[in-house]
């Protein structure tokens, strides 16, 4: 037999199969990872199929093939259907298969600086008699304790027994040696979990709507088939019904993945799942430590834990006999990979379902505007859940005229209605939360005489004032590089003493918050309170216990969040996302609005949400305070027709990035020109294309890198597929200086 293997190398030079003779004794099947020489290289590759001698092309005989060198893994790191999957991805990416098969294993697994992790065990060996020879051991009292500890059989890892015995090993070792125990070596997993995690609880009885749901998606869960959009308002309990239809897929001897969009954010998920399924449940994100990642993914591989809720990355878990995947929040962008090769967690999902005959549930209180586009053509089956658990009501929401605060003199950042309501939450010892999108004190430094705006001098953006307290002079950050820079004293520009600052970000909310409330507590949640593996999880942990009363933090932060005693949420300032160059801010405004008011009243006490905003009558607005998600639906999904954009077309572009900007320059100039000619070329093409334009992108410059891009908008039809075919292509080409990225409807077009 002839193993083919895909070599561990990202090019497109070795992106075929390799022939390579499988050496006596070796045994291999496809998955397996693998040692080959390659040239005068040794690399990593992955076995992706066995073949017979005979099967080998004429230019290639036997004798000129070199051996397999080793075997990497005692298993296949590679189940067949993410073998199928990889191809799939690389074919629509237009990359090589090293490079889709990749995000199939953990990467500290590739490189291999991780290893199992091994512990010494001691055991009793069958045929004892714990209790008879311990009490036999008068004179041997730390041998006695350590044969009743071990009189139930099972093994126990010395580290454990050491807390339970001083130095275990001084008795362990002439226990052995009287054969009455074994030590052995075994393997252990390192474990993410917290003791809460590890409590158990049953499901509670369902209400009507999540008893509908389920009984609208168990059929095709059963026949292995079904795609569903599950628009449940928020507090509705859906995720009661993500719990019952895993726990009905274990039922059937299959697996599932539940994708949050960043689970670090939501630890909540994780402790439902653990505490309903045990140690069945896996977790998967980016939070963990290497170790800890390997572990999980193993325990998944091989079989020991059969429900993964992970990231966006966890929609790779080698989970075998799928039958689940349910993405929660699924509007999200966190969805869609930033990194090469830019997949969409989504349309992997989807694919994934198609192959391996599982179930797929999308899950929103927004659903994207695309997802409930699909659903309405019948390519998903729209499930609703329209009432809250237990019928509490949807909160209040009152939209506040930021124009009018400023004609009554209201110069602060808090309207006299919000600070009324804050007042009166947190008189009744209720909890309150405060969402401002933007971190830092001030938004940018601007010069009154001369309008120059203090920009870092490797991006193209302005800096934010972060300080700490009134005395604190404080540090100007870039938000895209983190560089620093003293705020100036006089305008850098012209000289000119009138330096100021202006917009708010948490920073500010937060100091505002103290001077109006002194003897109240905030925690604030936001990039630069949360950069420890833990931060996250402590400063949620110390919100609920009640340490602190108020909340503050970035919308982006605040999704899923269930805590019982907050009663009143603001949005400090609902027009920041709404004033984004991009055909997605609409979108955007609606769910953050929607999201962040869905925190309040989750409990007995009905909840208030008070959104402040210098466009009160924005339709957006106006939808979200009703949290009406059909009238926004319609309008938005009206404005994108009239508009053409997404998801009537596709837009792409290609990126072009350089330290110098006429290399830049040119070499977009040189790309638009090609596809200029090209369309030139291909009149079914040119006939769905909308624009063609080649610009400086909206951000000129990243970390010092100049960027332009070729922009196109595109008709979504089959003939326009090789168009992006050609771009693909373009931006594998290599040019001087430069970086080409090639990006169908990515998710910013900064
Ligand atoms: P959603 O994700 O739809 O916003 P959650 O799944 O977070 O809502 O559920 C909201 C709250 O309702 C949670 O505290 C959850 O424990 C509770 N809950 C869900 N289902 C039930 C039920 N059937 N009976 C009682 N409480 C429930
Ligand atoms: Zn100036
Ligand atoms: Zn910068």
């Amino acid at each position: 037999m002839i193993a083919q293997v895909i070599v561990d190398v990202v090019h497109t030079n070795v992106d075929r199969l390799f022939s390579y003779l499988i050496p006596e004794g070796m045994e291999l099947e496809a998955g397996v990872r693998v040692e080959v020489p390659l040239g005068k290289r040794r690399v990593d590759g992955f076995v992706i199929d066995l073949t017979e001698e005979d099967d080998l092309p004429e230019d290639l005989p036997l004798h000129k093939l070199r051996p397999v060198i080793r075997r990497l893994d005692e298993y296949p790191a590679l189940l067949p259907a993410l073998i199928t999957l990889a191809r799939q991805l690389a074919d629509e990416n237009h990359c090589p298969l090293s490079e889709t098969l990749r995000l199939m294993i953990p990467a500290a697994m590739r490189t291999g600086r991780i290893q199992r992790k091994l512990e010494t065990v001691a055991q009793l060996l069958p045929g004892v008699d714990a209790e008879k020879e311990a009490a036999a051991m008068k004179r041997a009292p730390k041998r006695a304790m350590l044969l009743r500890l071990l009189s139930d059989g099972q093994p126990h890892a010395v580290s454990q027994l050491s807390q339970l015995v001083a130095n275990p090993r001084d008795g362990l070792k002439p226990l052995q040696e009287l054969g009455l125990i074994q030590l052995c070596e075994q393997e252990v997993f390192r474990s993410p979990y917290q003791a809460e995690d590890e409590e158990r609880s049953s499901a509670p009885p369902l209400t009507a709507d999540q008893q509908e749901a389920l009984c609208g998606m168990l059929p095709a869960l059963e026949k292995g088939e079904g795609a569903f959009l599950l628009h449940g308002v928020t507090g509705s309990g859906k995720t009661e019904v993500y719990l019952a239809m895993a726990s009905r897929t274990l039922e059937m001897g299959k697996g599932a993945i539940i994708l949050v969009p960043e689970i670090a954010l939501t630890p909540q998920m994780v402790r439902w799942f653990r505490n309903r399924f045990g140690p069945a449940t896996a977790v998967l994100h980016s939070r963990l430590t290497d170790g800890q990642r390997y572990d999980e993914w193993r325990r998944i591989r091989l079989g020991e834990a059969r429900v993964v809720v992970g990231a966006r990355s966890a929609i790779f878990a080698p989970v075998e006999r799928l039958g689940l995947i349910v993405i929660d929040e699924e509007h999200e962008q966190t969805y869609l990979s930033d990194k090469f090769p830019r997949y969409d967690a989504r349309r992997v999902a989807a694919l994934r379902c198609a192959n391996e005959k599982a179930s797929l549930i999308l899950s929103s209180a927004t659903p994207s505007i695309l997802s409930f586009a699909m659903a309405r053509r019948g390519d998903y089956t729209l499930v609703e859940m329209p009432r809250r658990v237990g019928n509490r009501p949807l909160p209040e929401v009152t939209v506040v005229d930021m124009r009018k605060e400023l004609e009554a003199g209201n110069r602060s950042i808090f309207s006299a209605l919000l600070i009324r309501k804050l007042k009166a939450c947190l008189d009744s010892g209720n909890q309150a939360m405060l969402f401002l999108n933007r971190r830092g004190y001030n938004t940018f430094v601007s010069c009154r005489s001369c309008g120059y705006v203090v920009k870092c001098a490797q991006c193209d953006l302005s800096m934010t004032l972060h300080r700490h307290g009134e005395d604190d002079p404080g540090q100007l950050r870039c938000h895209m590089c983190g560089s620093v820079l003293p705020p100036p004293e006089t305008c850098p520009e012209c000289g000119s003493k009138y330096i100021r600052y202006f917009g708010s970000g948490t920073q500010r909310v937060e100091e505002e918050m103290h001077k109006l409330f002194p003897q109240v507590t905030t925690v604030r949640m936001d990039i630069d309170t949360t950069r420890g593996r833990d931060a996250h999880a402590r400063l949620l942990e110390q919100f609920r216990k009640g340490k602190a009363q108020v909340l503050i933090g970035t919308q982006m932060i605040a999704k899923g969040l269930d805590f019982p005693k907050v009663t009143l949420v603001g949005v400090v300032a609902a027009d920041m996302t709404l004033n984004l160059p991009d055909y997605r801010s609409v979108e955007r405004t609606f769910q953050l609005v929607t999201q962040v008011a869905g925190r309040a009243g989750r409990a007995q006490y009905p909840g208030e949400v008070v959104v402040q905003s210098y466009k009160p009558d924005h339709p957006c607005i106006e939808a979200a305070a009703r949290q009406d998600y059909r009238a926004f639906f319609e309008m938005e999904f009206s404005r994108r027709r009239a508009g053409l954009y997404p998801p009537f077309t596709m837009l792409t572009r290609l990126l072009v990035e350089s330290p110098e900007e006429n290399c830049c320059k040119e070499t977009a100039q040189q790309l638009f020109e090609e596809m200029q000619r090209y369309l030139d070329g291909n009149p079914a093409q040119k006939k769905k294309t909308l624009m063609l334009r080649m610009d400086e992108a909206p951000v000129k410059r990243i970390r010092g890198q100049y960027r332009y891009h070729v922009l196109m908008k595109l008709f979504d039809h089959p003939d326009a597929r090789p168009i992006l075919r050609r771009l693909s292509e373009l931006a594998a080409t290599e040019k001087d200086r430069c970086q080409i990225y090639c990006e169908v409807n990515p998710a910013t077009m900064m």
